[in-house]
């Protein structure tokens, strides 16, 4: 399988932390019928989207893309030494599968020019930082780390309330070293990189499109987690904070995608978690390349 795709002056690399059985397809898809995961087990399977207890399989990943200027790290994955009891295959983790990735795709953690997040949970900020001496310093010390300052402000705003972990250990720390920079929608890295927000999962959610004054490639981050829901695009997830957002969001994305040459990159698919959108009935599919 290969992990690199070039499409225009762009090259894309993923890189896996993990890709593993998640939460059963029933609870994570509060609107799924029995009836309607029957009809589509039998591809779900083949796709490797579902395993044999009807459990959603989900990879968890970053990409590195290089443009002709600069190295850019989308969503840092889940992340070593992290409290993450309610999650015991991403708890108090040591291995070194992400950072091993990392190097086998060609990169070192001083490569990395950008690290940008679609949004603030777990398991897209956990490798923002690292143990070093008991205490949490960004993982990639030269790069400016890239988030909307929407979906900043919101988990600034319920971690005051309330202690959130992957806010406090992954987040905050990179803003202490004085490495972040907060940004609107209109933000723009040169001629190749642009935010298409895309909020519902959480309300300042986001898409990054790539490419020389066309999108080549988008990163879909969250807006959608199963191939399932390209199908059925108005199946939100149990952990969409809004879920009617979502499902508008995830449908007009769908549509603004469907039929063109743009790489749809998808933070959770299963491998091969890209490929092109197309209509498929009411609904669409993400079609590997
Ligand atoms: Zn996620």
């Amino acid at each position: 399988m290969s992990l690199t795709y070039s499409l225009g002056d762009l090259t894309i690399h993923r890189v896996i932390e993990q890709e593993t059985s998640f939460v059963p397809a029933l609870e994570m898809l509060p609107g799924l019928t029995g009836e309607v995961l029957a009809e589509n087990r039998a591809w779900m399977r083949e796709a490797k989207a579902l395993d044999q207890q009807d459990v959603l399989l989900l990879c968890f990943q970053s990409y590195v893309v290089k443009t002709p200027h600069h190295t850019i790290l989308i969503d840092s994955c889940i992340g070593n030494d992290k409290p993450r009891p309610q999650r015991p295959k991403w708890n108090m983790k040591t291995d070194d599968t992400y950072l091993r990735a990392l190097n086998a795709a060609g990169f070192s953690v001083d490569d990395i020019d950008f690290v940008m997040c679609t949004h603030l949970h777990v398991d897209h900020v956990g490798w923002n930082t690292r143990l070093e001496n008991g205490r949490w310093v960004p993982t990639f010390p030269k790069a400016h780390y890239i988030f909307a300052k929407q979906e900043f402000d919101h988990w600034s705003a319920q971690n005051a309330k309330a202690e959130i972990p992957p806010f406090a250990d992954s987040v905050l720390p990179v803003v202490e070293a004085g490495r972040h920079e907060l940004v609107g929608n209109d933000h723009a890295i040169g001629d190749h990189v642009r935010i298409l927000p895309t909020p519902g999962h959480t309300p300042g959610h986001v898409a990054f499109t790539m490419g020389r004054g066309k999108d080549d490639a988008v990163f879909s981050g969250d807006l959608m987690h199963s191939p399932l829901q390209t199908h059925y695009p108005e199946l939100s997830i149990k952990f969409d904070v809004d879920p009617d957002a979502a499902a508008k969001t995830r449908r007009s994305f769908l549509e603004r995608y469907c039929d063109s040459d743009t790489l749809c990159c998808t933070a959770h698919f299963p491998s091969p978690s890209v490929g092109k959108i197309r209509r498929k009935g009411n609904g669409f599919v993400c079609v590997a390349v």
